[in-house]
């Protein structure tokens, strides 16, 4: 038996990243990444590192509640072993509910220190192989002028699927799409999201208006709560439908799976609270016969090469958006993920293979608890 691992200290950093421009989707505007890394250290001089990037409005954490968390789950890991992940995980969701994010960043840093332990990549610790993939640009709700030349500028760069922001009225969503099909072509995929924008009717409306505009699939139509409207909407057009707020964990998966209430599962690992729950949620997709994405809220590229791995390792993740990292002016993040325009190449460092970069950790504020 090998001599187990022990959590000797946790160190929680609040880490500001500007954006080029504010992030807007139906339900709130982001104006920079507010997201808090944890350091957990090991007796073994290995350490591991997580990320957190909170979206109030989706999971109910901002960047305070999250440090808070983090405080109390350090002191609830310290002293354990960091390679029982099944064990950790258990203990935190039974001690912190809800607060997917930030148990989200504590689940990443023990996978990245069970990776180290193992001389192994993250893919390959989940049994899975490596292989490159693209994501797609977001959109943020703008004008139809707006998002049209934003269009334009993704095409230009070489992204090979737009994604855009909707969610507001039938009017102005379906002018937006149209506006974007003008100035891009019928070519290049178009993805949809609204955020749980529309009522029932407004999204029923809105996607037939929307079918003949090449729509590869419509996530999150309608309130995160509404399950039964969600099938109905999914009922009435040839629009695909995503879940993706109505998903947070693998209870979720199996009831939108049986009750046949969307053709995609939209998994982040901000949502499920890491990578041992999203491993559950596309379990459940796979024995359903569902595809999958992996999403981001916006975290950088140490939280997006944790979700990279996760994709590369289940070839039934069939879409990515991993695009935070776009947005950003700064890259603090060493290692990890590598993107060519949208291409994401993962590499054989033991764990998620991202660090920060120390002098950036050095000017965050930090709270260490051991
Ligand atoms: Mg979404």
């Amino acid at each position: 038996m090998s001599e187990n691992l022990k959590i000797t200290g946790i160190e929680i950093y609040k880490a500001d990243i500007p954006f080029h421009e504010p992030f807007r989707i139906a339900i709130m505007e982001i104006l920079c990444a507010q997201s808090v890394f944890v350091k957990i250290f090991t007796d073994k001089g290995i350490y591991g590192m997580g990320e957190a990037n909170p979206y109030w409005r989706i999971t109910g954490e901002t960047q305070s509640i999250n440090i808070a968390g983090a405080v109390d789950l350090a002191k609830l890991i310290l002293g354990k072993d960091p390679l029982n992940i099944e064990e950790r995980n258990k203990e935190m969701n039974k001690y912190l509910a809800f607060n997917s994010t930030i148990r989200s960043a504590f689940d990443m840093a023990l996978y990245d220190i069970a990776g180290k332990a193992a001389g192994l990549p993250l893919y390959a610790l989940l049994g899975g192989g490596k292989r490159s993939f693209w994501t797609d640009n977001t959109i943020s709700i703008g004008e139809p002028e707006y998002v049209a030349k934003k269009a334009v500028d993704y095409k230009k760069q070489g992204f090979q699927a737009i994604k855009v922001k909707l969610g507001t009225t039938k009017e102005l969503d379906v002018a937006r799409i149209k506006s974007i099909r003008a100035a891009i072509g019928d070519k290049l995929p178009i993805r949809i999201d609204a955020n749980q924008g529309w009522d029932f009717h407004t999204a029923v409306n809105t996607l037939k208006a929307l079918e003949p505009f090449g729509i590869e699939y419509c996530e999150q139509p309608i309130a995160h709560w509404d399950y039964d409207n969600l099938r109905r909407v999914r009922e009435s057009t040839t629009i695909a439908i995503m879940a993706d707020e109505s998903l947070f964990d693998h209870h979720d998966a199996y009831k939108l799976a049986v009750g046949g209430c969307c053709d995609y599962f939209n998994i982040k690992l901000a949502k499920s609270g890491g990578i041992h729950n999203a491993l559950k949620i596309n379990a459940i997709a796979e024995g359903a016969g569902i595809k999958c994405m992996v999403g981001c809220m916006t975290e950088t590229r140490l939280g997006l090469s944790a979700a990279a791995h996760l994709v590369s390792a289940r070839p039934n993740i069939q879409y990515a958006d991993l695009d935070g990292y776009l947005f950003m002016k700064e890259d603090p993040i060493i290692g990890g993920a590598q993107y060519n325009i949208g291409e994401i190449t993962i590499t054989d460092t033991p764990g998620h293979g991202a660090d920060v970069d120390p002098a950036f950790l050095k000017s965050c504020e930090m709270i260490a608890v051991k």
